[in-house]
């Protein structure tokens, strides 16, 4: 047994729908502009310029009914409603066709933004992370397992914030789909047992405030709730 100078972190984890069993959580893998909507709400063009990734530390998950804190040095601090892929096997260079057979199941999460802080580093050509990577920025409702949800190649994906729908849109606009997204990943990292991927978002992405109450859902999966404190 290791013995450690500090206490060890503890491994971070998402709920399962179905037991009290937790997913233990590697790291968080995010596509950006996966939907050509967003894309081009963000001033990109979308025509097939190969998927990009940036990353969230695992500890950013929070459960389902969260309530998240206004994120510091931020005025701008945005929602983005995601199908999140969780990996049940890992793999390098794996094919599309092979892929799906790593996920362990799907959720509904949020990849919270500092929008203004990431769109100064983009034109400044610095990394995403603070814009990103903050702590709290990745609420995920309870996996489904794939053997309750199968794999959904289509399905309303939407979001509202104080009952107010935001984001309203299908899966099946996704530009890079599931198998492709796992197929890149895995030809630039070994990917591993743990490892999630928040798919994208698309377009409506907006502000949030204190007090906003953040409802989200994908059909097969359910719903996330977040409160903003
Ligand atoms: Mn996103």
């Amino acid at each position: 047994m290791t013995n450690y100078v500090i206490a060890p972190p503890d491994i971070a984890s998402l709920a399962v729908a179905g037991t009290t069993e937790r997913f233990p959580v590697r790291r968080i893998f995010c596509v950006g502009r996966n939907y050509a909507a967003h894309a081009r709400e963000m001033g990109r063009d979308p025509d097939r310029e190969p998927p990009f990734f940036f990353m969230k530390p695992a500890d950013a998950v929070m459960d389902d009914g969260a309530a998240i804190p206004y994120p510091p040095e931020t005025q701008n601090f945005h929602h983005e409603i995601e199908l999140v892929v969780a990996l049940g096997r890992g793999g390098v260079d794996i094919a599309p066709e092979q892929a799906l057979d790593h996920v362990f199941g799907y959720g509904v999460g949020i990849d919270l933004t500092r929008r203004d802080l990431q769109l100064a580093a983009r034109d400044l050509g610095r990394p995403w992370d603070w814009g990103k990577g903050f702590d709290h920025s990745a609420p995920i409702a309870p996996l489904v397992p794939v053997a309750m949800s199968g794999h959904l190649e289509s399905g309303r994906i939407w979001l509202a914030v104080n009952g107010v729908v935001k984001q309203n849109a299908d899966l099946a606009d996704l530009i890079w789909d599931v198998p492709e997204v796992i197929a890149s990943v895995s030809r630039s990292m070994r990917l591993a047992p743990g490892d999630i991927i928040m798919t994208g978002t698309p377009a409506g992405v907006g502000p949030l405030k204190r007090g906003d109450q953040v409802t989200g859902g994908i059909d097969k999966l359910g719903e996330i709730k977040i409160s903003v404190i």
